[in-house]
């Protein structure tokens, strides 16, 4: 049964690392958009352009768009046996637009709660890498080298500003509270403490998604 993740989260909140983790456990793709926007941006192509100007300031793509750049990624074969997308659904309209493409497929959502105050000190220390968009791991913060590729190792264009950074918060809290409501009442709807150490965040995330029965799966077995 394939495992189909959405993993929620404000800036910051981990999302991205544990979503990195899971993939790598269960051996399905990891899907970020804003990984696909930053390599767009690297190329240099229209859409790249017209992203990087957006998330510079902290400001979402539109929802057709983003609609259309994940409709494309879910069709690619790795993506058949499941994934983990980071960073969609981010609106009521895309989370709408999974679903359709889902088209009853079973769907996890987890939610990774961090406060804002922890959530600013994290994003004053983020650091990405300027060849692979990798995110530094915790415990290599202060290397300038990427772990992964070997590139060098910046600070994120939208983490690096005050301003810009309180105001991806209050772009998350505006846009994103609708989506908690959208999907908070499902049965497969779980919220993960994030404010936790990654090890502990990852183990909290592992035992709620084991205890989890697949919702495909439920009718048959009684
Ligand atoms: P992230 O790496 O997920 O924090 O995304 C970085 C930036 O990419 C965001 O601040 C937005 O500008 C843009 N972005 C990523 N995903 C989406 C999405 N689902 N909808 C709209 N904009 C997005």
């Amino acid at each position: 049964m394939a495992l189909n993740v959405v993993m929620l989260g404000p800036p910051a909140s981990g999302k991205g690392t544990q979503a990195v983790r899971l993939a790598k456990a269960r051996g399905i793709p990891k899907i970020s958009t804003g990984d696909i926007l930053r390599e767009a941006a690297q190329t240099g192509s229209e859409l790249g352009l017209r992203a990087k100007a957006l998330m510079d300031r902290g400001e979402l793509l539109g929802d057709r768009e983003m609609i259309g750049i994940v409709k494309e990624r879910l069709a690619k074969p790795d993506a058949s046996n499941g994934f983990i997308l980071d960073g969609f659904p981010r609106t009521v309209p895309q989370a709408e637009a999974l679903d359709r493409l889902l088209g009853g497929q079973p769907l996890v959502i987890v939610d990774l709660a961090v406060p804002d105050s922890e959530l600013i000190r994290r994003m004053e220390g983020r650091r990405v890498c300027s060849k692979c968009a990798a995110n530094a791991e915790p415990d290599a913060r202060a290397s300038d080298v990427c772990a992964r590729c070997e590139g060098r190792m910046i600070t994120r264009a939208d983490d690096g500003d005050e301003n810009v950074r309180r105001h991806r918060l209050e772009v998350y809290g505006r846009e994103s509270w609708p989506l908690l409501d959208y999907y908070r009442s499902r049965a497969t709807f779980r919220s993960v403490n994030g404010a936790q150490v990654p090890d502990r965040v990852a183990a909290e995330l592992a035992s709620k998604l084991d205890a989890m029965v697949p919702v495909g799966t439920e009718r048959t077995k009684r």
